[in-house]
């Protein structure tokens, strides 16, 4: 039997999965096209690139629904296909650890928009998007919700409350910062501080408070947000910073950090205290076999 993931990252650190967005445009996806309807049309595509994940060692992998809200698959004329492109999601990584016992962590993205009185949208109408999808993703089977690459804490208090809705045994909550032009510190576009957010993810019942994408924030950057958070909370804490900064080469967007450079904060990660260890935007499963083999190291040398 599997033990839960919050028993389980009690027991040791795990490892996350790297990036999906730029793994999709690898594989062919065309910039401004929807990735999570190729859970319908492209599984094979899907399932080949959570396969190498898998293989490369992580204990965890986020569904490909980033995008899988309502909100969002309306902008590609599919609001209809909620459930069913969440539930292959789900099916997808469930086949990609095979044998393997491994964790399905539900993905849900920001909605893409601005809620009023600064934007178009109601609060229902996120609310219930954000319903919708995290109900799929638990029916389907999902050991637990991240409301991801989050910047403003009222977007993330919907998530999170429509995860523990839809009976989530694991809600993550992770916020995208952004390094600060004097490079003094990093908050999120819409200025909230990590411990701010670490004590209102705390308050609003989330599992793990963590961290991903953003500006500016690689290994070391990363190492600071886990620090920060530990000062003000106990809970779990995950992760999953950019392979470097991008780099626009030839009108295309390019992270060039490589596994044997972004391996080198691994250490220093854990040691501040993260109990999930994944990648974002331009990791590759080169990444997360680096990582995985630090990590075994690390935790042999930590025993
Ligand atoms: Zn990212």
């Amino acid at each position: 039997m599997k033990k839960p993931l919050l028993e389980a990252i009690r027991d040791r650190p795990l490892l996350g999965d790297g990036a999906m967005g730029t793994q999709l445009m690898f594989a062919g996806l065309e910039q401004g096209n929807c990735g999570e309807l190729w859970n319908l049309t492209h599984p094979d595509r899907v399932l080949a690139i959570q396969r190498r994940y898998a293989e490369a060692g992580s204990d965890c992998i986020l569904t490909n629904t980033f995008g899988g809200s309502r909100i969002m698959l309306n902008r590609h004329g599919s609001p209809d296909k909620v459930v069913e492109i969440n539930q292959a999601a789900v099916e997808i990584v469930r086949k990609a650890f095979g044998e393997k016992e491994g964790y399905i962590i539900g993905d849900i993205g920001p909605f893409g928009g601005l809620m009023e009185p600064f934007g178009d949208f109601t609060e229902t109408q996120v609310r219930d998007a954000f319903n919708e999808q995290a109900r799929a993703l638990v029916e389907a089977g999902a050991d637990a919700i991240i409301i991801e690459t989050q910047t403003s804490l009222e977007e993330l208090l919907l998530g999170i409350e429509a995860a523990k809705a839809a009976g989530a045994p694991c809600v993550i909550g992770s916020m995208a910062y952004d390094v600060t032009l004097d490079g003094s510190t990093f908050r999120t576009m819409m200025g909230v501080d990590p411990e701010r957010a670490a004590e209102f993810m705390q308050e609003n019942g989330a599992d793990i408070v963590a961290l991903n994408c953003g500006t500016g924030m690689d290994m070391q950057r990363a190492r600071e947000a886990v620090q920060r958070y530990r000062q003000v909370t106990d809970l779990p804490i995950m992760a999953q910073p950019n392979a470097g900064q991008p780099k626009l080469i030839d009108m295309k967007v390019v992270y060039d950090e490589t596994p044997e450079q972004m391996v080198q904060g691994v250490a220093a990660l854990l040691d501040a205290g993260t109990n999930i260890l994944g990648a974002c935007c331009g990791s590759t499963p080169d990444h997360i076999r680096a990582f995985r083999k630090a990590m075994d190291e690390h935790c042999k040398a930590t025993v």
